[in-house]
């Protein structure tokens, strides 16, 4: 057995960051991976998503030449090798340096195999047993698949497997219609595959406001992308080659067919092999760890941090994990979960960034609140880039003119949200930010126009 003064789980968004500031403080610690430095961000997440995203944008941009004022001789034609190519670059540059900064960390032992408790101070790994007073959970989440009978029947795609696609799917079937769902589905259609997403609720991402789900239909549509709403699926099976799903809905052809299928119906964390029930760390029904306000579990010495403790999805809310377990535990600093405000983006194009409450959480809580909104088609720099979709939403505590929350869809919504945020972490009232200058021609000009001209949500129907 080999004690250490701290022991990490997983390399994810929170874990790495963590071995780096209790090594410095000069703690002796252990951090273990099982599969591929960096976690699901780096590998399989945002980097790899996002490099292809681009080179989805890049292509449309190029058929859309004619519009700007340039030929592309002949049709736009993607070189899937080529894409991978791109993206496996910038994975690796990641992935790389994630492995080797923590390879060459100075007081820190790094092991590669899967991480299961012992007890509530050991953990064993291969034939290994560590200890320590502190063990620090990182492990992140994967793909939920769901029960669907004749799914173990086929062979289908995850946001992981995807990853090795070298070849353009000639129809790919998308089962969810929320974010990772429509992600990959527009990229894929404009990489030049057909593409049917197939979603149970009536609309889309049904965790947004309606008209966010609206307009978001409304440019997937005009892309290509077949959207088969209230359509649950019953059944999946092969034939003649193809998948075929079976499905229960009002409208349209109660089958589905295409050569490729995406499941995309959200994540579970990776907790039910870890050995929790022998430390004695409680998990929710859902399989998450429960902490506290600070990452603690019911088990003294035992934190979890990112997707795993059902806290947050995301690359930044893991990663700001790591900064409250540290700020608490290395600089007697009381950071605290419920000090974050919820902010995100959808990395469709163009994209959704938000921050806080959607105009439905507002409604839902029954304060007085104020609502201002504008469509992207009056914002001049979109209107230059010829990039119209969309619209930029704030909404306003009326009492204490704090800003409750935004969703703004259009191009450089995911940067633009970042002053609305800001704003709200400073708790000043929204009069300040009214009067702010902004630079022309920036889509975030407009934020003050829009807090100039805000109306009463109760009588707003949007
Ligand atoms: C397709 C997709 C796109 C996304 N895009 C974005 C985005 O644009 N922006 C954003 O903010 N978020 C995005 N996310 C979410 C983001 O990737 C995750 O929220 C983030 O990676 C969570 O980090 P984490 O630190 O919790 O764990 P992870 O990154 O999941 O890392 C956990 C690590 O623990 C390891 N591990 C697990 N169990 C064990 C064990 N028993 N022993 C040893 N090691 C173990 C795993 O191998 C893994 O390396 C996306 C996710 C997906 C799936």
């Amino acid at each position: 057995m080999t004690s250490y003064d701290a022991i990490i789980i997983g390399t994810g968004q929170a874990g790495p960051s963590l071995a780096r500031r209790l090594a410095g403080s000069g703690m002796k610690l252990a951090i273990i991976e099982r599969d591929r430095f960096g976690g699901t961000c780096v590998n399989t997440g945002c980097t790899p998503t996002k490099t292809l995203v681009a080179s989805a944008y890049a292509a449309h941009m190029a058929r859309r030449g004619t519009d700007y004022g340039f030929n592309t001789e002949g049709e736009v034609k993607v070189d899937m090798k080529r894409v991978k190519a791109r993206k496996d670059y910038v994975v690796g540059l990641s992935n790389r340096g994630v492995e080797r900064s923590l390879k060459s960390l100075e007081n820190c032992s790094v092991y590669q195999g899967h991480a299961r408790f012992v007890s509530t101070r050991e953990v064993e790994v291969g034939t290994e047993i560590l200890s320590s007073d502190r063990i620090f959970i990182n492990v992140g989440g994967r793909a939920a698949v769901p029960e669907i009978p004749g799914l173990d029947g086929v062979d289908y795609l995850t946001n992981s497997s995807m990853m090795d696609l070298d070849f353009l799917p000639r129809h790919l079937l998308v089962l969810g219609g929320s974010y990772v769902g429509l992600e990959f589905g527009q990229m894929y259609r404009r990489f030049g595959s057909e593409v049917t997403i197939v979603e149970i609720g009536p609309r889309l991402i049904p965790r947004e406001d309606e008209d966010v789900s609206e307009a978001v239909a409304v440019f997937l549509t005009r892309e290509g992308v077949d959207l088969r709403m209230n359509a649950k699926c019953l059944r999946v099976s092969k034939r003649d080659g193809e998948i075929v799903m079976k499905l229960d809905c009002d409208q349209g052809s109660p089958e589905v067919r295409g050569s490729h299928l995406l499941i995309a119906v959200g994540r579970r964390p990776n907790t039910d092999d870890l050995g929790l029930d022998r430390a004695g760390v409680r998990r929710d029904a859902r399989g998450y760890v429960e902490v506290d306000d600070e990452l603690r579990t019911n088990v003294p010495g035992i934190w979890a941090l990112g997707d795993c403790n059902g806290r947050g999805a995301f690359t930044h809310t893991s990663y700001n994990d790591f900064e409250i377990v540290a700020a608490n535990l290395l600089d007697g600093d009381q950071r605290r979960v419920s000090d974050r405000i919820p902010a995100y983006a959808l990395y469709t194009d163009p994209p959704l960034g938000r921050a806080g409450m959607t105009e439905a959480e507002v409604r839902r809580s029954g304060r007085r609140a104020l609502v201002g909104k504008i469509a992207m088609e009056d914002v001049s720099r979109a209107f230059e880039k010829g990039e119209t979709d969309g619209f930029m939403k704030v909404l306003v505590d009326t009492d204490s003119k704090e800003i409750l929350g935004a969703s703004f869809l259009g191009t450089s919504g995911d940067e633009a949200i970042h002053c609305v945020l800001d704003a709200m972490y400073t708790k000043a009232p929204y009069t300040v930010l009214q009067r702010a200058v902004h630079i022309h021609p920036t889509v975030a000009e407009f934020i003050p126009t829009i807090l100039g001209d805000l109306a009463p949500l109760s009588k707003q129907r949007i």
